[in-house]
């Protein structure tokens, strides 16, 4: 991936986070492509390759349909993440928290590279859940995805709840399914407080994570999208870094 961001752009947009207090960061799936997970909708994403992998995703045939379970067990098991380290990108956002200026990390990836790289737990605001914690449908029991991972390598298909007998799933939002309404309200409320919005690597087309952006924008935070395709809210940004996180990010989050 070539760097298309103008250095004069870079340079700007250096500078405001330089002068910012209250960095607020949106981060999608495209910051964790280079520590080998696959993005949905960017040109090798999951979804672009194969469309019927979205049927995995949807709560309401997970629900009804075992053959969908056991397949989305299998992709767990088969899943990047479990080897993935942070890459720079997920580096340079925990730079940012050391120099004091982070005031929270929105993302929606399930995958926990920001809290693995060294981010505050506590400012991380995970709107789309964590693949690595698990929980039961029917009595709402949470706990660790390793163990049951481990029941469906020992030839378990589609393990259920060892307490109520339940429907497993991992603790993520699936399409078809309510965001959980304290975390996405925390998320609207961080972005009402940001003086510098960070979009970086999402798409920006899954609401209502999106609207946070215009949230933002209500309190005239400075936009600023890192993201290597466009956005629908380009328009709306005070810059578009158009290239790779991982040559982006170092060069605007660093101090000095
Ligand atoms: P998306 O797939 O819709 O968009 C990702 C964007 O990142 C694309 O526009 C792509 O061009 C860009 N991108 C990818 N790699 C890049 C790079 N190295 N540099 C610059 N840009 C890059 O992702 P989204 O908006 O996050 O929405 C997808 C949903 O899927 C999320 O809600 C998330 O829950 C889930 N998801 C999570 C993970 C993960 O946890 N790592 C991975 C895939 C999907």
């Amino acid at each position: 991936m070539h760097l298309a961001a103008n250095p004069d752009v870079l340079e700007r947009v250096r500078a405001w986070v330089d002068d910012a207090e209250r960095v607020v960061v949106l981060s999608g799936a495209g910051i964790s492509t280079d520590s080998g997970i696959p993005d949905f909708r960017g040109p090798q994403g999951v979804w672009t390759k194969n469309p019927d992998a979205e049927k995995l995703s949807t709560l309401q045939n997970y629900l009804a349909d075992a053959q969908v379970r056991k397949a989305a067990w299998r992709s767990r098991l088969a899943h990047p993440a479990w080897e993935a380290k942070p890459n720079v990108g997920h580096l340079a956002l925990v730079g940012l928290e050391r120099r004091g200026k982070l005031h929270a990390l929105i993302t929606q990836n399930i995958d926990e590279l920001h809290q693995a790289a060294g981010n505050s737990p506590d400012r991380v605001i995970e709107v789309h859940g964590t693949m690595r914690k698990v929980t039961c449908w029917g009595c709402g029991w949470t706990g660790p995805m390793q163990p049951v991972l481990e029941r469906v390598r020992s030839g378990e298909a589609d393990p259920s709840c060892e307490l109520c007998g339940g429907i497993l799933k991992s603790a993520t939002i699936s399409f078809g399914q309510q965001l959980v309404p304290e975390v996405i309200e925390r998320a609207m409320q961080v972005a009402r407080e940001a003086d510098l919005f960070l979009s970086v690597g999402t798409s920006l087309q899954v609401y209502p994570v999106a609207g946070a952006v215009p949230a933002a924008r209500s309190v005239r935070a400075r936009i600023v999208i890192v993201n290597a395709e466009p956005t629908p809210f380009d328009n709306v940004a005070d810059a578009v870094l158009g290239g790779s996180i991982g040559e982006i990010l170092p060069r605007i989050c660093g101090g000095g």
